[in-house]
């Protein structure tokens, strides 16, 4: 398997060599500014004792607070931890949001663990890095198995030590204690408003656009609904067990019933089998990986049919595989950019929580499409300025942001 972090550091370099960047100016952004690793130390429930290893990146800070999710993972480890602490880095800084990027992560099994385990943990984890977060220092939020309730004891513990409420400093929470209308569904909406405007640029009817989803989670499902509510027709969804296909089209309803009710999509009425690696070449307008890291490689990159591919995954695609798809002439909406809407409502939690003005779910939805839509057009006006492929066009504004913010501040 590729490490993670060389690939993230791969594609700084490859960024700045196109903002022709200072070599000095390149080391600083190859590293994150600060590592913490805790030990964590838990009462399990048979009354013996684990100790828990967690780590908490802050990438970089210029353009404010640090920003970033907690996974819960026993493969969990400090490079894939760097790695998306870098990406939130760029994330934030293609979205405009006035954040830098972090990441948080525990090694450890969560479906082996009760909740009051949990509970413990997640307690544990903010009492080690507490004076290390907070509103305007480091947000965390959601991210693998962990969940709004896990965020709710976050904020909990940190309420606790600070001794004040303090609801801005984690993002992601349950709507009782300050989450923002629209954030669950914020990531897979987003994704269709960048498909909605990919369809724009590229001349594609959405209203008859066929759609393969790869992954029908909580991205998955709400990009396929929220895509079906722009008239596109879902032609093959999948999940781990396996894909279904329908060319005439599958019922969304009809699927997350199926889903909730068998634990898989296999065997939805008027659907045949198909592997995720068919789902993927599949004849189709639009291809949308939605659940794990490289899956389209340099050995499928050259069959993919569609013309939009929506990364609503991070990092579904190989860097070898990225030269391919571009020189077909493919739409690539990059990652940083496509899954952005997750981030984007986080900030405005962040906002109201501050402010303590509570907005309607339509509110938080027309500022999220406006954000993003405007952030689109800047991408698009880049690759054709430059003549580089989205991605690198993503990266260049992203970087140069932040490299601006950085120099202003006298960092560098
Ligand atoms: P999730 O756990 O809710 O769903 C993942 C889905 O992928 C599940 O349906 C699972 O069955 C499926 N899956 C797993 N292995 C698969 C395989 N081999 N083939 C096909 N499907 C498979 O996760 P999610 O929150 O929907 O996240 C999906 C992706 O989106 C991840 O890459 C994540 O980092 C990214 N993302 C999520 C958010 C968010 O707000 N949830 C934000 C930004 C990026």
């Amino acid at each position: 398997m590729e490490n993670p972090f060389s690939n993230a550091q791969k594609q700084i370099e490859k960024t700045a060599e196109k903002l022709n960047l200072d070599k000095n100016v390149v080391e600083t952004l190859k590293e994150p500014m600060r590592i913490l690793q805790v030990r964590i130390p838990i009462k399990m429930d048979d009354g013996s004792i684990k100790t828990f290893t967690g780590f908490r990146v802050q990438y970089n800070n210029a353009r404010g607070p640090t920003k970033g999710g907690i996974r819960y993972h026993p493969n969990e480890s400090l490079d894939t931890v760097k790695a998306l602490a870098a990406w939130m880095t760029w994330k934030c800084a293609i979205a405009d949001i006035p954040f830098g990027g972090a990441k948080g992560g525990i090694i450890c099994n969560p479906k082996e663990m009760s909740q009051a385990e949990l509970e413990r943990l997640s307690r544990g984890y903010i009492r080690q890095i507490a004076e290390f977060i907070g509103p305007d220092k480091d947000i965390p939020a959601p991210d693998v198995y962990t969940n709004p309730q896990t965020m709710a004891w976050m904020l909990d513990e940190y309420e606790k030590i600070v001794r004040k409420n303090s609801p801005a400093v984690i993002t992601g929470k349950p709507l009782e204690v300050g989450g923002s209308k629209g954030r669950t569904k914020a990531t897979g909406f987003g994704v269709a408003i960048n498909i909605r405007e990919a369809a724009k640029k590229i001349g594609l009817e959405l209203n008859s656009a066929k759609v393969a989803i790869q992954g029908f989670g909580n991205v998955g499902m709400y990009v396929a609904k929220s895509l079906e509510q722009m008239g596109a027709k879902i032609i093959a969804l999948s999940d781990s067990k396996g894909g279904i296909y329908n060319p005439d089209g599958i019922s969304v309803e009809k699927a997350i019933k199926h889903k909730q009710e068998i634990g898989s999509l296999k065997g939805l009425e008027g659907t045949k089998e198909i592997s995720n690696e068919e789902l993927l070449e599949l004849e189709c307008d639009i291809l949308i990986p939605a659940a794990l890291e490289n899956q389209i490689t340099k050995d499928n990159a050259d069959k993919i049919k569609a013309k939009i591919i929506a990364e609503a995954a991070n990092g579904p695609t190989t860097p070898e595989a990225d030269e391919i798809l571009y020189k077909n002439g493919k739409f690539l909406i990059p990652d940083i950019l496509c899954n952005a809407g997750g981030v984007i409502v986080s900030y405005f939690e962040w906002v109201q929580n501050r402010t303590g003005d509570y907005w309607s779910e339509e509110e938080v939805d027309k500022r999220l499409d406006e954000k993003l839509t405007s952030a689109f057009s800047q991408m698009v006006k880049m690759a054709e300025k430059e003549k580089v492929d989205n991605r690198t066009a993503a990266y260049m504004i992203a970087m140069k942001r932040v490299v601006d913010a950085m120099k202003l501040k006298g960092i560098i």
